[in-house]
């Protein structure tokens, strides 16, 4: 099932992460690189965006809360499927 909205990642529990791409961290001396990532609560984005957002949307109206860079990749992961023990 393809997930390209809101509605999609939340209805099939797929979790989201967004990561900073080449952004720049002055942090005094020099210029480091900013790889900062972090989960997104899907729920939280529905609430926010609606659920009709399209993920290739959602990806270009972040902003890494660490360096303000706009250039952050979305990471979907689909969900554990439980009880897949012994394969
Ligand atoms: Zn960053």
């Amino acid at each position: 099932m393809p997930v390209e909205n809101l509605k999609d990642a939340l209805s099939a529990a797929w979790r989201v992460r967004a990561r900073c791409i080449d952004g720049r961290i002055d942090n005094g001396r020099s210029v480091g690189k900013c790889r900062y990532q972090a989960e997104l609560n899907v729920e939280t984005l529905v609430w926010t965006r609606g659920r009709n957002m399209l993920l290739t949307d959602l990806s270009a109206r972040m902003m890494c809360p660490r360096c303000v860079n706009r250039r952050v990749s979305l990471i979907l992961e689909p969900p554990p499927v439980a009880g897949r023990a012994a394969e």
